[in-house]
């Protein structure tokens, strides 16, 4: 079995498993001052052939996963985070919330604490539970994922072991709302949530 942890210079690194290969997650920081004035821009639409039908973004996320999250990020002021799971066998589905209480957050960025994340991920493998993506809240008014967000998902997308990875979740709690995106196709789509 693969190691969690991967050493380097750096440290280990939070690898989150996804189709069975993994997703690897260096330190999570955002919002640089810079770019708190522009927001990403966020497109329903991907850049395939006009004539195929516009694919419809999908989160489905029980109940329980839904209030566990929202009750962990909403009454705290942002930034907060934490990951989110589901079964291998469904890339759609997210079941757990786990939320990152040791991560630090400022009111403009949140850093992962890996070492945490990887101990809970360890547990989630044994019950055939992988990660789908990360949830965080924002300040105010930043309803969309950030461009530092989106930097970040561009690594995870380019990093050769996660090569079948397909999309991943990130939505963003804003002013006591959630709002679902999903990264896929190389660009970040507000997804329609389905809560079941
Ligand atoms: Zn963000």
């Amino acid at each position: 079995m693969k190691s969690w942890y991967r050493k380097s210079k750096a440290g280990p690194m939070f690898r989150a498993p996804l189709k069975g290969d993994g997703v690897e997650m260096d330190d999570f920081v955002e919002h640089p001052a810079e770019d708190r004035a522009d927001s990403p821009p966020v497109k329903k639409t991907a850049d395939s052939d006009p004539d195929e039908p516009l694919p419809v973004w999908l989160m489905k996320m029980t109940q329980s996963a839904f209030k566990d999250a929202c009750d962990h990020l909403m009454p705290r002021p942002p930034e907060v985070a934490g990951i989110l799971l589901g079964p291998v066998k469904d890339d759609l589905v997210v079941t757990h919330f786990i939320p990152d209480t040791e991560g630090k957050g400022s009111p403009a960025s949140f850093t992962l604490n890996t070492r945490t994340l990887n101990r809970e991920l360890s547990k989630a493998k044994s019950c055939g539970l992988n990660c789908k993506g990360i949830v965080h809240s924002h300040p105010s008014g930043f309803i969309v994922p950030s461009s530092g967000d989106l930097a970040y998902l561009q690594r995870l997308f380019t990093s050769p072991a996660n090569s079948e990875l397909t999309q991943f979740f990130m939505p963003i709690v804003c002013d006591g709302h959630f709002y679902p995106y999903v990264f896929a196709m190389g660009r970040i789509h507000a997804a329609d949530l389905c809560l079941i």
